[in-house]
């Protein structure tokens, strides 16, 4: 078929589909993936790559599940649309699967993104104080280096200048503090005091901004994007206590952590944590539809059910809860349930680290750090310096281990000056066999790098 050769497929592409976050290249056009099976996809031309980033993050069960399509396809001949101002059967059903998920008492409000779910977050959090007494309270502390999303609210939250450059002024009312970066906390600190200061910082920003005027912390349990940062259990510990005492609602982001990512269900039940809020999307429905969700603890929803006029969250979101999305995310959980991925994350999460931190006498490598089965090595030139990498060396890695066909992902921040940290976030199916070749292909690339 003369429309589906490679060079015409090609052309089109360049012409025709503008990409997310891929500078424009007229003579390098974008790998175009055809079909998926496992952990493995392949491309146009029929050469095949483990996908060791599960597409953005998200593909947690695999590529290629019929269960899953099967799943959408029933549902969407049953009944494929109905708005949530009323109700539908795949809605309720996945709202109270959450719950038990979340071991907790939430109600679920569904959007379609992990942008749209915190943007919901966002306006919950301000509606919930302006109906409780906190009628200032309208400002977020966020953490530097985290990704929340790329729309206008989303993306104010958002602690990386190279999301945010040349888009601003965004929304107001979002502050930063620096994450609890151990590796590279200041000479002579231990972690754990390093940990507790990132942690003051927000309690003395809450003070010095007045606590009346602060809605909410937004954070990841562990920095996924920004850089695979991984804090102390005692960080994540403070900053509750710091919430709690001030009155200001902590909002869990766990559109990556969530969904066995990180060896647990979600991120946050790794640690003592009691989110009033928690955004999830991608791992719902391991990206098979798109489906977001906003659990808000049931507390918060009390506020409300005031009758009087305004009292509700009046916020619209046509495809939110798509019923066959929902249906997809029924699935998916089933069959994380089913084949224990859960635990098959946990399990692989350990071997990858234990693997990968023989790497640690590499010259190049400067940290290991690892969550569940995601894995960040940070790349610098000098052990010593801690000089990030430079971005040509990063990217001469991750280009030899695709074409061995190993895919991997790269984080950090060019307008703030490094994007050295490789990362891995396979997809939780993956076999013993992936998991060997993940290893050898990474070692083999490493080894050839002075
Ligand atoms: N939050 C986190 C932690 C993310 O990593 C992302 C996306 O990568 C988002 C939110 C935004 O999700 P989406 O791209 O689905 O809007």
């Amino acid at each position: 078929d003369i429309d589906n050769t490679s060079d015409t497929i090609a052309d089109k592409d360049r012409k025709f589909l503008w990409h997310n976050m891929l500078p424009y290249n007229g003579n390098q056009p974008p790998m175009v993936v055809t079909e998926g099976k496992g952990a493995w996809i392949t491309d146009l031309q029929g050469n095949r790559y483990l996908d060791a980033m599960s597409g953005l993050w998200c593909v947690n069960v695999g590529y290629g599940r019929a269960e899953l399509a099967e799943a959408a396809y029933e549902q969407m001949l049953m009944m494929p649309y109905y708005p949530l101002t009323q109700s539908h059967l795949p809605a309720v059903r996945l709202a109270e699967k959450l719950n038990e998920w979340l071991e907790g008492e939430y109600v679920i409000f569904f959007s379609n993104s992990g942008s749209e779910a915190n943007e919901a977050a966002f306006k919950i959090a301000r509606q919930y104080h302006q109906q409780t007494g906190g009628h200032n309270r309208y400002k977020f502390i966020a953490r530097y280096r985290a990704y929340h999303g790329g729309s206008m609210g989303a993306l104010s939250a958002t602690g990386q200048a190279q999301r945010k450059y040349k888009y601003e002024p965004l929304g107001g009312g979002f502050l930063h503090v620096h994450p609890p970066d151990s590796y590279r906390r200041p000479a002579g600190q231990s972690q754990m005091d390093f940990n507790l200061q990132c942690a003051q910082a927000i309690e003395d920003m809450i003070v010095w901004e007045g606590e009346e005027t602060i809605a909410g912390v937004i954070l990841e349990p562990v920095i996924t994007g920004g850089g695979v940062i991984v804090p102390e259990a005692a960080y994540l510990d403070r900053v509750q206590e710091i919430c709690r005492k001030y009155g200001v609602l902590l909002i869990v982001d766990e559109v990556i952590c969530g969904f066995g990512r990180s060896g647990k269900k979600f991120g946050h039940l790794n640690f003592n944590m009691k989110p009033d809020i928690v955004t999830m999307a991608k791992g719902l429905t391991s990206g098979y539809l798109p489906l977001s969700a906003t659990a808000v603890r049931k507390e918060i929803y009390d506020a409300f059910k005031d009758p009087a006029a305004y009292s509700h969250f009046r916020h619209v979101n046509t495809f939110g809860g798509n019923p066959s999305a929902c249906a997809v995310a029924l699935k998916n959980l089933e069959i994380m349930e089913r084949d224990h991925l859960v635990e098959r994350s946990r399990l692989l999460g350990q071997r990858l680290r234990e693997e990968m931190q023989e790497l640690l006498a590499h010259p190049l490598v400067g940290d290991v750090r690892s969550f569940g089965f995601l894995l960040g090595i940070e790349l610098v030139q000098d052990k010593q310096t801690k000089e990030p990498a430079p971005l040509a060396t990063v990217n001469k890695i991750i280009g030899e281990c695709k074409k061995k066909g190993l895919i991997i992902g790269k984080n950090g921040d060019t307008v703030a000056g490094f994007n050295n940290v490789l990362c891995f976030s396979p997809p939780l199916s993956s076999t013993d066999e992936d998991l060997q070749f993940i290893v050898t292909t990474f070692k083999q690339v490493m080894s050839n790098q002075v």
